[in-house]
This record gives C-alpha cells, sequence and structure tokens, in this order.
C-alpha cells in the first residue's frame, strides 16, 4: 500500500484526536500532526469548561426539566437564522447534530469513562419570542473534569492506538500546503519546528528545523479558528456587528492562527460565512497569563446591572447571559469597545463563574468537596476572588460615588456621572420589594429562581444592588474576547470537504472548528453555547469514519 498512513489529521485539538480515534479504531493507520509540542495535545478543548449541549438527559430530567429534540431544533433554528443559499449543508449538519445531542451522545461518552457535573446550566437565554433566540430551558452541561475531562477518553484511546502502531503523532510539525494528484488531495507538506519547551497553552517557537511530506489516501484538517489572529478576525469582521473593535483580549491560544484555514482555501476548499463568529463581550484580562492578551470569560448569572461605556444601561433583553451576539452589537454601536457590570458582593459570590478549566479547580479536579462549596461559601470561589484582587479589570468600594471615581479612572475618561448610574440603581433596587415588577431584568432574575439549579448555585436571592448590607460595591470593565469561527469548510454529512467548483474534492476532509463545527457552520449566526466540544465530537467522528470507509 502507497503512503505513509492510510489517512493523515492536521490538528490534535479535539476534533482531530476523535476523527483520528476512529480511524484507528476501523483497524486503519493514521498519523496525527500538529505544529505544537506534545504537551498541548487536546488543543483548545483541554482549556475550555467542558460545556456540551445535551438534550432532554437524565440530568435535566432530575432537575425537573422538559426537553425535546422538537424544543431544542426550534431553539438552534432561531439562534441560527439560516438566511444564505450555503446555508443548505450547514442546516443539514444542524439537523443531525440536534439528533445526536438529544439522542447518541450522552451514551456514546459514557461509554468511554465521560461524566456531567449534575447541576445543569442556563446559557444564552434569549428574551425575545419562543422562535427566537435562545434556550428556553437549561441545556449547558458541564463535564466532570471540565475540558481535560473531555479530552481524556480520546487522548485515552488515541495512545492505545499508538502503542498498537496504527496511530503515529507527528509534534512541532506544521502544515504548509496540502498535496494534490491527478485532482485527489493526497498528503501535506510543511515544516518541522524546533522542539519547544513552553508549557501547555504559551506561545512557542516558530524556528525550522527541516522539511517534510507525507503522503496518506485521505487528508483531514482538523486545525481549529482564527480567534487567536486579531488581524484575520478584523479581516472578516462583519459589518452587521459594527466596526472591528480596536481593542480585543484573546480567548484562545496563539496557536488559533488561522493559518491552515487559508492553506486548505489556497488547495481549492470552499471556505463558506467566513463572517460569522462567537466572540464575547463579558471578557476580562487575564491577571496570571497563559497566553499573549489572555483573556478569560465571565459566565455571567442574570443580576449585575450591565451599564454602556457611557453609563446607559443595557435596553432589555441584552441582561447578562441573554444574547452574546445582541450585546456585541449593541456595544459595538456605542462607539466604544467596552461596557460594565456592576454588582455587589452577594451577586459576585453566587453569580460569577469563568470560563476555563484552570479556573476552575473543584470541577477540573473532580472534587467534590471543593464543588460543594459553591453553593455554601460565604465568598465567591477562589479563582474569582483571585480576580476581584488581582484583576485590573476590577474596581471594589464602599459606596456608589467612589465607585464610579473607580471606573472613569480606569478608562481614562470622565464619561460616567454618579448621578446618572446612582437614578438608574435606585430605580431599579424600587422594583425588588415586590415578587412582581415591570423591570424585565428583575423578571428575568425571579425566573431563573424558578430553576432549582439556578437558585442553588447561580442566581442571588434579589436584592437593593446600593444595600450596604450586600457590599461592597464592584464594577468590572469587560472588553471584547475573541473566541469561535462559527464558519469554516463547507462539507457534506461525510465531512467531505466541496471544492471552490461545488465538486467534492477527492481525498480531503474537514473536522471541528475548521468546518464550521460541521458543513461550514452549523451554528449560523448564533450558538446555543455547549455546542462547539459536540461539534468537534460529532463532525470529528463523522470525518474519521467517512474516511476509513473510503480508504477502503
Ligand atoms: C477557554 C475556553 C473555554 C471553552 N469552553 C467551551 C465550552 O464550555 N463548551 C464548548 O462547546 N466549547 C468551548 N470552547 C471552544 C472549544 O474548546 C473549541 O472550539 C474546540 O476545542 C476547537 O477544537 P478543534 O479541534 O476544532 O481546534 P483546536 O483545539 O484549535 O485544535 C487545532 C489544532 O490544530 C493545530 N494546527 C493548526 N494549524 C496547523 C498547521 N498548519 N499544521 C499543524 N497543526 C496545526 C493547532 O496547533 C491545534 O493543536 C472553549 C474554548 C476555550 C479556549
Amino acid at each position: 500500500m502507497a503512503g505513509d498512513a492510510d489517512v493523515i489529521v492536521v490538528g490534535a485539538g479535539l476534533a482531530g484526536l476523535v476523527a483520528a480515534t476512529e480511524i484507528a479504531d476501523a483497524g486503519k493507520r493514521v498519523i496525527v500532526i500538529d505544529q505544537e509540542g506534545e504537551q498541548s495535545l487536546g488543543g483548545q478543548a483541554f482549556w475550555s469548561l467542558g460545556g456540551l449541549f445535551l438534550v432532554n438527559s437524565p440530568a435535566q430530567r432530575r432537575l425537573g426539566i422538559r426537553d425535546s429534540y422538537d424544543l431544542a431544533l426550534q431553539d438552534w433554528m432561531g439562534s441560527a437564522g439560516f438566511d444564505r443559499d450555503e446555508d443548505l449543508w450547514p442546516k443539514r449538519w444542524a439537523e443531525a447534530y440536534v439528533a445526536f445531542a438529544a439522542d447518541e451522545k450522552r451514551e456514546w461518552l459514557r461509554a468511554m469513562g465521560h461524566r456531567i457535573f449534575p447541576v445543569v446550566g442556563w446559557a444564552e437565554r434569549g428574551g425575545y419570542d419562543a422562535m427566537s433566540h435562545g434556550n428556553s430551558v437549561p441545556r449547558f452541561h458541564v463535564s466532570w473534569g471540565t475540558g481535560p475531562g473531555i479530552v481524556a477518553p480520546f487522548e485515552r484511546r488515541a495512545r492505545q492506538a499508538q502503542a498498537s502502531g496504527r496511530l503515529t503523532f507527528r509534534f512541532r510539525h506544521r502544515v504548509d500546503a496540502l498535496t494534490i494528484t491527478g485532482g485527489s488531495v493526497d498528503g501535506v507538506s510543511g515544516t518541522i519546528l524546533q522542539p519547544d519547551s513552553a508549557e501547555r497553552g504559551e506561545s512557542s517557537s516558530r524556528k525550522a528545523s527541516g522539511d517534510f511530506t507525507l503522503h496518506a489516501q485521505a487528508v483531514i484538517v482538523a486545525s481549529g479558528g482564527i480567534g487567536g489572529n486579531h488581524d484575520l478576525v478584523r479581516q472578516n469582521w462583519p459589518k452587521r456587528l459594527g466596526e472591528a473593535p480596536n481593542n480585543m483580549i484573546s480567548g484562545v491560544p496563539d496557536h488559533v492562527d488561522g493559518r491552515m484555514i487559508g492553506i486548505t482555501e489556497a488547495a481549492g476548499a470552499r471556505l463558506i460565512n467566513r463572517d460569522r463568529m462567537w466572540h464575547y463581550v463579558e471578557g476580562i484580562r487575564n491577571w496570571n497569563p497563559i497566553w499573549p492578551r489572555h483573556g478569560i470569560r465571565i459566565l455571567p448569572g442574570p443580576s449585575s446591572m450591565w451599564f454602556d461605556a457611557k453609563g446607559q444601561r443595557l435596553p432589555s433583553p441584552l441582561f447578562p447571559g441573554s444574547d452574546t451576539l445582541g450585546q456585541l452589537h449593541y456595544i459595538m454601536s456605542t462607539g466604544y469597545d467596552y461596557s460594565w457590570f456592576v454588582l455587589t458582593q452577594s451577586i459576585i459570590r453566587k453569580e460569577f463563574a469563568l470560563s476555563g478549566s484552570e479556573q476552575n479547580p473543584d470541577l477540573t479536579g473532580k472534587n467534590w468537596l471543593m464543588t460543594a462549596r459553591r453553593a455554601t461559601n460565604k465568598g465567591a470561589p477562589g479563582p474569582v476572588e483571585a480576580f476581584k484582587t488581582h484583576g485590573a479589570d476590577f474596581i471594589v468600594r464602599d459606596n456608589l460615588a467612589d465607585l464610579v471615581t473607580g471606573m472613569n479612572a480606569l478608562s481614562g475618561n470622565d464619561l460616567l456621572k454618579t448621578r446618572d448610574l446612582r437614578l438608574q440603581i435606585e430605580a431599579r433596587d424600587r422594583e425588588i420589594a415586590n415578587p412582581f415588577t415591570k423591570d424585565n431584568q428583575v423578571m428575568n432574575i425571579h425566573n431563573s429562581r424558578r430553576y432549582i439549579g439556578d437558585r442553588l448555585i447561580r442566581t442571588a436571592k434579589p436584592h437593593q444592588i446600593l444595600d450596604p448590607s450586600h457590599g461592597p460595591l464592584i464594577a468590572v470593565k469587560l472588553n471584547i474576547l475573541t473566541r469561535k469561527t462559527l464558519g469554516g469548510f463547507e462539507t457534506d454529512l461525510d465531512s467531505r470537504v466541496f471544492g471552490s467548483n461545488g465538486q467534492i474534492m477527492p481525498g480531503l476532509y474537514a473536522a471541528g472548528e475548521a468546518a464550521g463545527f460541521g458543513g461550514g457552520g452549523m451554528h449560523g449566526y448564533r450558538s446555543l453555547e455547549g455546542t462547539f466540544l459536540g461539534g468537534c465530537l460529532f463532525s470529528g467522528r463523522s470525518a474519521g469514519r467517512a474516511a476509513a470507509k473510503a480508504v477502503g
């Protein structure tokens, strides 16, 4: 048999690992190539919170949540807003993916030893109507062990395949081109990078030590998105979200450089929906950074008051946790690329979670005792308190006037007036006295507390922001944080890539973020969250299975 392997997988992130393990398990030989060192195995997924979109799971049912494929599909389509000719395959992927999340996904993972934290989170709650954006019910299932907990089963399978000789890793190999013979993609060529002892997630050197060429009957591109490359993010920034922000922080390591996207496109692959992206508006600068411009996303509960740079409360329903892109659009329309949370110690204690495995040592370390303290502790979790103390974007004061002075000093202007903020906060505070209200955000808080998961660990008891017994007051300056690429290479349901001429490119497959998590953009415009890791699992699996079958 010609070739160095049956299949080559570019990228040892989650999508690449899933694809490679499926190929090896089908008895085929696979080479997994990554520009980073072995210490970065698992790519972004290692750093993730491990949140997974599951539909009608036992965990949901135990918490009294009634979910179904139909309800989830309604939510998905309302969020995706598919409206383009090239949405044909993305929409098919969306339907198939929701079916996977409602059926096979949980058991498939469970059989590999994956487990879930029992309190299901409620991300992207929308706030418009039943057919618009958002999750009607909580569906965000955090992996027990967070990101490492979702990587582990696939790393284990990969190591077994490696031991049996069916899988080979080539770390510090950077692909620079795809090779095509007789119209079929049949290999890759690139640069061997010098060994680098940089810790996982840190930037590694790009110094070359040689070249390589490898051949196989098929190549799967699983190289991730563009979120670490701010030039590319700006270049593809959609006008519908306003101007690209001047200041952005990075929610992903440097290796999410988008370079392989350009290389694959240059080989003839059809990239669609490149203007669809998923960036967060609740980014804070990491006081203890791992990668350049390292930012962390706050996963906010519903109670913080949200103000734009000039001190206007964000309009309904743009409350914390409702509609990421709606918030991004609004914030960019203010002419500034930041906004503010104003909250109390009682709110931060119960409602602030930070996205990232390293920010959740209790869940990542699978420590039940530490995790239980989320419900009982007087303070916020340790990593949140550390941000409150050391984070450049946090201001903590005993009274509003001092808080506003600190906020203006931090942004280097005097846009905020204590009088304006006080007026709005006091008005909101008057709405707290009754269990009913006309303030939509306060209604939203009452709604959250009807869900036991939120009442336990995600939503503070309603109280007045200016009540000193809930203090001190806290302001957090929120930056725009780059993260996910929603567009990608157009593929059929077997993850086979279409060429720019509309025909399948023989030998070429794409999976994970590079494929827009399937089909070239199965999320459409918006995500329901927890759908990215799941998209890597689903598209990685289909690419691996289809490629293994095709190579005979
Ligand atoms: C902090 C954080 C929290 C997150 N939380 C969640 C969550 O809770 N739920 C969720 O669903 N999603 C979450 N995500 C998103 C999710 O983790 C990613 O979208 C997903 O892991 C992407 O996987 P991938 O395999 O497609 O790409 P990657 O993980 O980016 O892997 C791609 C690999 O390809 C390699 N590569 C790239 N180009 C080349 C080249 N030319 N040659 C050789 N190798 C190359 C890279 O070095 C990298 O190792 C989070 C992400 C982060 C960073």
